[in-house]
C-alpha cells in the first residue's frame, strides 16, 4: 500500500505558491488510516516518552489515535483563546507575520518526556515553538514524529538537537 496515493496535492492553497498536502483521502480510507497509525506506532516503539503533544488541528487526528494505540498521555497545543485554564504561550514567526500557540500550564511535569506528533513537517517553525513551550514547563522533547516531511524546506536544520522521524518524505 502506497500511502502517497492517498495524499492529494492542492496547488496554491491557502495562498499562491504553496502546494497543500491534503490528507483527507487517507482519513476517508479506513484500512489506510489504520495502516498509517500502525506504521507511526512502529516507528516509535523503542522510543522513551511518556506523553504525546499535538498541535491544532491536524496533529490531533494522528496524535490521538497514536496515544490510544500506545496507551500514552495526550496534550493538545492550541491557537490563542481556545484553552480554558491557565496557559503558557510562545510567539513565533510564520512566512507572513507572527502567531502564538498555547498549552495549559499544568499540562506537563518537570522532566516529563514528550513526543511531538503532527501531520506535516514543513519549515519546522511550529515544532520548534512547541519545543519552547515544553521547556517552559521544564519538560523534555524526546522526539518528533510526522506523517509527511517536506525535506526541501530543510526543517531538520531548525531541529538538529532532536530525533526526527517521518513516514513519507517529499
Ligand atoms: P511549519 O511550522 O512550517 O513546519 O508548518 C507546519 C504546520 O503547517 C503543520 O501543522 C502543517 O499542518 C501545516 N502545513 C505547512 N505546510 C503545509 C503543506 N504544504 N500542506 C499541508 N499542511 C502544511
Amino acid at each position: 500500500m502506497n500511502f502517497k496515493d492517498y495524499i492529494r496535492d492542492i496547488p496554491d492553497f491557502p495562498k499562491p505558491g504553496i502546494i497543500f498536502k491534503d490528507i483527507t483521502p487517507l482519513l476517508a480510507t479506513p484500512k489506510v488510516f489504520k495502516e498509517v497509525i500502525d506504521t507511526m506506532a512502529d516507528k516509535v516503539k523503542d522510543s522513551d516518552f511518556d506523553t504525546i503533544i499535538v498541535p491544532e488541528a491536524r496533529g490531533f487526528l494522528f496524535g490521538s489515535a497514536l496515544a490510544y494505540k500506545l496507551g500514552k498521555k495526550l496534550v493538545p497545543v492550541r491557537k490563542p483563546g481556545k484553552l480554558p485554564y491557565d496557559i503558557v504561550e510562545v510567539s513565533y514567526s510564520l512566512e507572513y507575520g507572527e502567531t502564538r500557540i498555547q498549552m495549559h500550564k499544568d499540562a506537563l511535569s518537570k522532566g516529563e518526556k514528550v513526543l511531538i506528533v503532527d501531520d506535516v513537517l514543513a519549515t519546522g517553525g511550529t515544532i520548534k515553538a512547541i519545543e519552547t513551550l515544553v521547556k517552559k514547563l521544564d519538560a523534555e522533547v524526546s522526539g518528533i514524529l510526522c506523517l509527511i516531511e517536506l525535506s526541501f524546506l530543510n526543517p531538520r536544520e531548525k531541529l538538529s538537537n532532536i530525533k526526527v522521524d517521518s513516514i513519507l518524505i517529499y
